[in-house]
């Protein structure tokens, strides 16, 4: 059992971990600065980390940029109030991601495209799907053996889709429920505590579309953005690096 939970938690939290840290705030927003060879480093592990349902970093960028540009409007591609329930908008998000990662979505403001960090080769070895079957057989194998009983495998979908899980519950709850600090934005954007306590910063959601290039997602005293406090390390050692002072 003991097995089985430190697998699962371990997959949630560094998932969460790289999908917020790598995806969103440096590959979406450049945040901060790393050098070529350290995005390499963390393509790869993001990847790995990730496994069976790793996000492609060029198509989430243009999503994510979409959103924020089209914040729950019909061209939002994962706004709760343009569906009826979470499973529709992950659908319509999911047909949004294929279509970018095949070129065919119509991108009419050309700034989205721009400037998004990219290693075109390893990206196209990530998206097949035979490596994701072969970490999908490994998962399998990992709860065969630790798993204690049959219900310990209800576990095993929501590893397999535990990138675009955690997504969905972002942009589903982080525009439908939560209070507000900020009233100005023109979108239903909300802070939800205490959901953010699994999501570890990312749905401070009201905060981030106030300022989306505000590298802590923490506005008020109360509120606590765990990304933002575990990656310091990353600055302090210069793995990462804040972005120069503009003159
Ligand atoms: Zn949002
Ligand atoms: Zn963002």
């Amino acid at each position: 059992m003991e097995v089985i939970l430190t697998f699962f938690g371990l997959h949630w939290f560094l998932s969460l971990f790289f999908h917020s840290l790598f995806l969103h705030r440096y590959v979406s927003h450049q945040m901060y600065c790393m050098s070529e060879r350290t995005f390499k480093v963390f393509s790869v592990l993001t990847y790995l980390i990730q496994g069976p349902s790793a996000l492609n970093p060029r198509a989430y960028a243009i999503l994510h940029r979409l959103h924020h540009k089209y914040s729950d409007t019909p061209d939002d591609p994962h706004s709760p109030m343009q569906h009826a329930n979470i499973f529709r908008m992950m659908l319509r998000t999911y047909k949004v991601y294929q279509a970018i990662i095949k070129r065919e979505y119509p991108i009419q403001d050309t700034a989205i495209e721009q400037q998004i960090p990219n290693w075109e080769s390893f990206e196209r070895f990530a998206n097949r799907w035979v490596p994701r079957f072969l970490m999908m057989g490994i998962y399998f194998l990992v709860y065969l053996q630790f798993a204690p009983s049959p219900i310990w495998f209800v576990l095993l979908p929501i590893q397999f889709v535990t990138g675009p899980l955690q997504g969905a519950i972002v942009n589903w709850f982080g525009h439908k429920v939560g209070y507000v600090n900020y009233r100005d934005l023109g979108d239903h954007s909300r802070n939800t505590l205490p959901l953010d306590l699994i999501t570890f910063g990312e749905l401070f959601q009201n905060n981030h579309h106030k300022a989306p290039h505000r590298f802590n997602f923490a506005h008020k005293w109360f509120e606590l953005d765990v990304v933002y406090w575990v990656s310091k390390p990353l600055f302090w050692v210069g793995v990462l690096k804040p972005l120069p002072a503009k003159a």
